[in-house]
């Protein structure tokens, strides 16, 4: 999955509105057992949801670092 280099293609606008679309409907930190000490295999950092520019999540709510973790991990393709 190329989601970090596919977001370059966007403008600034259209990157905030995706942005505060995914704030809306995310998912509570509790709700999804994160953690600040995850696996070195399941780190944010190797998740397909992980937004690194923004040091955010698609579907977690909140900051995310890059050695986070949580329950709902999906591999980078
Ligand atoms: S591990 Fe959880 S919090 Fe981290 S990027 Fe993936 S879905 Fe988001």
């Amino acid at each position: 999955m190329t989601l970090i280099g596919g977001q370059t293609d966007f403008g600034g606008a259209t990157l905030n509105m995706a942005f505060e679309v995914g704030r809306s409907e995310a998912l509570t930190k509790s709700a999804v057992n994160f953690t600040h000490s995850a696996a070195a295999a399941n780190t944010c950092a190797k998740c397909a949801h992980f937004l690194a520019a923004q040091s955010t999540c698609q579907i977690v709510e909140g900051p995310i670092a890059p050695t986070d973790g949580c329950s709902v991990w999906v591999a980078r393709g």
